[in-house]
């Protein structure tokens, strides 16, 4: 396991780092839009709409926030585009590595698409480790850049809470 202390990210770097790279750097650069944003708040109701039963909530060392319903690592998602898909998936994935390296084994994860009303089972391999590995340490790469990174104008910035910032 080589997830080290120091090289910890939160969930949601993970998650911004397959949406937009130049979204991660706002967003850790104290650029936090994302109250603005309807998906956000669409999301957000989603989140604490759907499956509400059985659900709890727990947050590890102030970095991640994890939803465990019964005994299944969920994460949902109301499925917006592709890249929002693979970033959900890693930021599981990352989920799952990180309570490995605290010792927590055996978990599922699922992510869960409510109002598509079906769901994915994600199993952590060693290969995804490895790429996990290399994100964290493309993130931390990211986040020490003196200017945001640059970006192409695609259809997902339509839809991004940091619109203004990159193309007015
Ligand atoms: S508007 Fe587009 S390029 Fe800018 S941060 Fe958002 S997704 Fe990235």
């Amino acid at each position: 396991m080589s997830l080290e202390i120091g090289l910890q990210v939160r969930g949601v770097e993970i998650n911004y780092y397959f949406v937009c790279k130049k979204k991660l750097w706002f967003f850790t650069h104290e650029m936090n839009m994302e109250y603005n944003s309807t998906l956000v708040e669409m999301g957000k109701e989603v989140h604490t709409s759907s499956y509400l039963r059985d659900r709890k909530e727990i947050m590890i060392d102030n970095l991640i926030c994890l939803d465990f319903v019964e005994k299944e690592l969920v994460v949902n998602e109301t499925k917006l585009s592709k890249s929002m898909e693979e970033a959900t998936r890693f930021q599981l994935m990352y989920y799952l590595y990180y309570l490995e390296s605290k010792g927590v084994e055996g978990l599922r994860g699922v992510i869960r698409y409510p109002r598509a009303k079906k769901s994915e089972e994600i199993i952590l391999t060693q290969k995804d480790k490895e790429v996990i590995d290399e994100v964290i340490k493309d993130i931390y790469r990211i986040k020490d850049m003196s200017s945001p990174p640059s970006a192409a104008k695609e259809r997902k910035c339509n839809k991004c809470s940091y619109y203004e910032f990159c193309f007015c």
